[in-house]
């Protein structure tokens, strides 16, 4: 037997070996490169492919904790925003306001139910305004109209049903959509009030809000008072006085005595309407001259109002008052 004899057998086995793997291979080479490669691309191109559009059945149902019987309720999402919104917004605001309402209103809902991180994970939200959104029962809201309910309620429904499923998203996701009832002038980024910079919640220019019943009110303490509710000395609150401002002139820190404390500690001690407060000397105490109504981050009702009545439609009062947002429907592109 030669060598070339020995040799050829064995270059032909290799030969077929490597035949019959090679489909194999090119499975594995393209599984590698989709495990591997795939995702190292999206990650290097961060942003550039958009996440595709979460699509939802019309017929999705959220939990809901209603707090005051602690009972889960699965409600129709567009359902359970009508309650929102009748809860939320007075009823005798403009069309459009409404809208942008219900479309912040089931943006907050979205959020919580694509991440499910409160009430024990067992309700997307609950019925508490403290801890979600306020809702109203129909039968709240009964008593609440008396006469006007047939009416009233048709107008929440027009709006709910007019941004059917669209939702306000900042690269794909749904935002933190909060909202105030009057800012004032000017809303207060979310960096400056809750010390968390967000992209889309900046301080912008409002300057329709001038009608809304709560912007400027004024809340006098005697000093005793003021120093109880400070717990601090009686000369160190006659000496307070802002220090820091953030961009919106909004008050970010106040001396008092030896003693820093941030606007948002003042205004919740002493429940003022907002941190955008002068402080005045009076006989006897101080006053605190007050403009806009919450914390002022976000969409501002009565400014959201003010806009729709200068003919401005929902999605523009929304992307008035969050930064480089989108609308997208939950249900899908036919419904835009
Ligand atoms: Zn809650
Ligand atoms: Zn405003």
């Amino acid at each position: 037997m030669s060598m070339k004899g020995l040799y050829q057998p064995y270059r032909c086995t290799h030969y077929e070996r490597k035949r019959k793997y090679y489909p194999f291979l090119k499975w594995v080479v393209l599984l590698l490169l989709f495990i591997f490669a795939l995702p190292l691309y999206l990650l290097l191109t961060k942003g550039v492919p958009l996440p595709a559009p979460i699509v939802f059945s019309e017929n999705l149902e959220i939990p809901v904790l209603m707090h005051t019987e602690n009972k889960v309720v699965n409600m129709p999402l567009e359902e359970y925003c009508v309650g929102v919104l009748a809860g939320e917004m007075p009823v005798s605001f403009e069309p459009e306001a409404l809208q942008a309402q219900a479309m912040a209103a089931r943006t907050f809902t979205m959020r919580q139910y694509t991440a499910m991180g409160k009430h024990d994970g067992k309700a997307a939200v609950c019925t508490d305004y403290h801890c979600c959104q306020a809702w109203q029962s129909d039968e709240q809201l009964r008593e609440k109209w008396g006469d006007n309910y047939e009416e009233n309620l048709a107008k929440i429904r027009r709006a709910v049903a007019d941004t059917e499923g669209m939702i306000v998203t900042y690269e794909g996701e749904p935002i933190s959509a909060v909202y105030h009832s009057t800012c004032g002038d000017k809303t207060e980024a979310a960096g400056d009030y809750w010390q968390n910079d967000v992209p889309y919640l900046k301080s912008v220019d409002c300057g329709y809000d001038g009608d809304a019943p709560k912007l400027h009110t004024e809340a006098f303490f005697s000093y005793g008072d003021l120093a109880k509710r400070l717990g601090v000395g009686e000369e160190a609150v006659a000496a307070m006085a802002p220090v820091a401002y953030s961009d919106s002139g909004r008050v970010k820190e106040v001396a008092v005595g030896d003693e820093h404390m941030s606007g948002v500690d003042i205004r919740e001690q002493l429940q003022l309407a907002s941190t955008n407060f002068t402080i005045e000397k009076k006989e006897g105490g101080i006053a605190f001259q007050v403009q806009g109504y919450g914390h002022g981050v976000g969409l501002c009702q009565y400014g959201a109002n003010g806009m729709a009545k200068a003919g401005f439609t929902g999605e523009e009062i929304i992307k008035r008052y969050y930064t480089g947002v989108d609308i997208q429907n939950i249900y899908g592109e036919k419904n835009n």
